[in-house]
């Protein structure tokens, strides 16, 4: 199975910025989460900046050449979440996979290790105060995973640890009037579980159902699935593959800078999951500085036509990448 996420699009959609140049760090200054991610492994900022592409609003570019397999920055997730399938092995805040033997077993849900049940502390005591059952069970009954990310971030918000905007940067889905009477009720279950706990209204203010729908709308083209492949680093490094085996998916993850990059069916860069939620951006070619850097939401193995029908259907938008282009 590929490891290439199933990723959003955003910039195709729409072409909303005027200016030609956009500086890095203002426009991420917000995200205090990737600002932080992005210091974190760099002393110096990553070689990159986002500015404005000819054809599909916003890209990354190289801003000096960068080498095949070279890591171009790293970034944790704006908000993640373990698959339902997932829950009992991987960590409920950063999605390691954890032996039994050596996790911390917290109120029904695993962590890693103290660091994560603490950085989770907060969010996790407002989620414990709300009754789940009839939220869960309409979610889990249609198959639906978002929701529980839109439930994570509302518990984040209460605690104080994320803003009600935090993802407001990120290109929402168009959506259909079907897809907005879903929501209406998933929102309508969500409401009413924190409604009826000891949490002061205040708190709870932001908890609208535009807010339900514009949150859920961005999480649905910016989540990646996140699959790890574990102890590979080094071979992936060493590889030019655009892919590798991993297993299914531990959870979902939205990060705001990785979703600034475009697609293209030949990728010059990836993003892979080493043994949790942090992103890694790598260089799958040699790239020069000031060239675009894109990754492939899709699978890259499909041929032209399925490519091009997943990412109308997914994404909303056409590829005109030189691939596709040449019929490939
Ligand atoms: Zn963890
Ligand atoms: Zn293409």
């Amino acid at each position: 199975m590929p490891i290439l996420p199933f990723l959003r699009s955003s910039s195709h959609l729409t072409k909303q910025n005027r200016s030609n140049t956009f500086n890095l760090f203002p426009l991420l200054s917000f995200s205090t989460t990737t600002a932080a991610a992005i210091s974190e492994q760099h002393h110096s900022p990553p070689p990159i900046r986002v500015a404005l592409t000819h054809s599909s609003g916003r890209g990354v570019f190289a801003t000096r050449p960068i080498a095949t397999g070279d890591l171009i920055h790293t970034a944790k997730p704006a908000l993640c979440h373990p698959s339902l399938s997932a829950i009992n092995s991987v960590c409920y805040s950063c999605l390691k996979k954890v032996p039994n033997s050596n996790s911390f077993q917290f109120q029904g849900v695993l962590f890693c290790s103290q660091d994560c049940k603490r950085r989770c502390n907060e969010y996790y005591d407002v989620e414990m105060k709300a009754n789940w059952t009839a939220f869960d069970d309409y979610c889990r009954n249609r198959g639906l995973k978002y929701p529980f990310m839109v439930k994570r971030l509302a518990c984040m918000v209460i605690s104080g640890v994320s803003k009600s905007d935090s993802l407001d940067i990120l290109q929402p889905a168009n959506l259909t009037s079907d897809m907005i009477l879903e929501m209406e009720e998933e929102f309508a279950l969500l409401r009413n579980a924190f409604s009826k706990t000891s949490i002061a209204d205040e708190h709870i203010a932001f908890l609208t159902k535009q807010w339900y729908i514009s949150v859920l709308a961005r999480i649905r083209i910016n989540a990646f699935r996140i699959e790890l492949v574990g102890g590979l680093y080094e071979d992936l490094l060493s590889s030019l593959v655009a892919s590798v085996e991993a297993e299914a998916a531990v959870g979902n993850a939205v990060y705001i800078l990785p979703s600034l990059y475009n697609h293209d069916c030949d990728p010059n860069a990836h993003i892979i999951w080493i043994d949790n939620a942090d992103a890694k951006i790598k260089a799958l070619c040699d790239i020069d500085e000031g060239e675009e850097l894109r990754i492939c939401y899709i699978d890259a193995s499909m041929d032209r036509d399925a490519r091009q029908e997943l990412l109308f259907q997914g994404f909303g938008f056409q590829c005109n990448c030189s691939r596709c282009l040449q019929g490939d």
